[in-house]
């Protein structure tokens, strides 16, 4: 009995180092073939996000750049309220900005997020750094005459009349005011960018009208997804 016993344990003893043998041999060779995968698989995952992007329709992220008119030293229009434009171009251009985020098609960017103040050089440099697609500065209007009311958008270079009469069109329509139409200006931010560049006064702080909706929550938010509607148009357009 110990004498098989001693052999039974040797065969044991033998299948044992026989199975590890194997289970090394198994361990090396998922090794190895998981290392090769794992080469491929960065590959074919780039691939095919590509190829999703393409079969989508969405070429690439345009780079949009929103400019929040004046800040800091530079309070900008006086509003009827006491109001300044900094405070209101600030609002409304965060949530333009926001909305731009949630659009696949567009990286959205900004030249401030606070009140401090950006010279109009640095603002037109911030999108031109970025080789940006479009900069978009926001305003409130004044006029010493509180019964000037209305919506009006600024261009400088032809290439941009297109891009801001698109806009324009949404904007003027959202806002409710009286439209005063697209305009060529020499504007310093629209003069120093090199990309597509726009200019929109919304409405007139000076008016007590304009003024009253231009600070309600609800119209700062009908304007921003308008002035989101029109870029997004534009760009949708000239794909097609
Ligand atoms: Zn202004």
């Amino acid at each position: 009995m110990k004498r098989i016993g001693r052999k039974q344990l040797q065969r044991r003893q033998a299948i044992f180092m026989i199975s590890i043998v194997i289970l090394m041999g198994m361990v090396w060779s998922i090794y190895a073939a998981s290392s090769s995968i794992s080469g491929n698989r960065i590959t074919t995952s780039a691939e095919s996000t590509v190829s999703l992007n393409k079969n989508k329709g969405v070429s690439k992220s345009y780079k949009i750049v929103i400019d929040a008119g004046h800040g800091g030293k530079d309070p900008g229009a006086e509003g009827v309220s006491g109001n300044r434009e900094r405070a209101y171009t600030l609002a409304l251009s965060t949530k333009v900005y926001y909305l731009l985020q949630q659009e696949p098609m567009f990286e959205a960017h900004s030249t401030r997020t606070d009140d401090t103040f950006v010279s109009l050089k640095d603002r037109a440099q911030i999108a031109n750094d970025l080789n940006a697609d479009a900069f978009i500065s926001i305003h409130g209007n004044t006029y010493g005459d509180p019964d000037v009311s209305g919506t009006e958008s600024y261009y400088y270079s032809d290439e941009s009349l297109l891009f801001a009469s698109k806009v324009h069109e949404q904007l003027a329509e959202a806002t409710g005011f009286k439209n005063r139409g697209v305009k060529k200006e020499g504007w310093e931010v629209l003069k120093l960018s090199n990309n597509l560049a726009i200019l929109l006064e919304i409405g007139f702080l000076t008016n007590p009208s304009d003024e009253t909706n231009m600070l309600s929550e609800m119209h700062q938010n009908r304007t921003a997804q308008a002035i989101v509607r029109g870029i997004k148009k534009y760009f949708l357009d000239r794909e097609s």
